[in-house]
């Protein structure tokens, strides 16, 4: 076996903080990375003056890179809030919990609406915009009471921040709305439902 550090292990090195050379002991830890981020359990040696970190172990660079990714991720997501009327939510909701997925993840449904516009092809997917265009369910005209939090990454906002315009609408709550109303429609909506849950989050 390589070597691996393990809790207790001395080591001698520089520490940026006393500016000399100092002992350090090995042991898990939370570091910094250089935005903030806490990375727990990674194994890092403190200087024994002043509890500096002044290595971190190679065994921890995949613990690092993870934490490191996740931030990414997480930065490159977008929030933003919808409101629809309650037998609309209730509608998503349902059609969600049928097909085990999370009945609050709306964004769901609307990954799911972006999938089927962006995998047929051009006529299809005008076909779509204009079914969201001419949706007229009376359930569209109720007063939109209940608030969702959308969490949505960057790629599909890009979508649907290039659908809603093309549909003629500008609010994006009217056009989530209308989108809900056109998976209920749309004969292939399931299918693309059903595919997103199980493979995409
Ligand atoms: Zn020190």
């Amino acid at each position: 076996m390589r070597h691996v550090c393990k809790p207790g292990d001395k080591i001698r090195g520089v520490c940026e903080n006393c500016k000399a050379l100092a002992e350090a002991l090995y042991g898990y830890g939370t570091i910094k990375l250089d935005d903030g981020t806490a990375v727990e359990n990674v194994m890092r040696a403190l200087c024994d003056d002043c509890g500096e970190t002044i290595a971190v172990a190679h065994q921890s660079a995949p613990a690092i890179k993870s934490a490191r990714a996740k931030r990414d991720a997480e930065k490159a997501r977008l929030r933003t809030t919808v409101r629809v009327s309650r037998p609309l939510a209730d509608f998503a909701a349902s059609q969600l919990l049928d097909r085990g997925a999370n009945p609050e993840r709306l964004d769901l449904l609307l990954k799911a609406f972006v999938s089927m516009a962006l995998d047929g092809a051009s006529a299809r997917r005008t076909a779509l915009v204009n079914a969201v265009k001419a949706a007229s369910d009376p359930v569209l005209n109720l007063r939109p009471e209940v608030t969702f939090q959308l969490d949505l990454s960057r790629q599909l906002w890009a979508v649907l921040k290039e659908l809603q315009p093309q549909s003629g609408l500008r609010n994006l709550s009217d056009f989530v709305r209308r989108v809900l109303v056109v998976m209920d429609e749309d004969s292939q909506s399931d299918e693309s439902v059903r595919r997103v849950v199980l493979y995409g989050t």
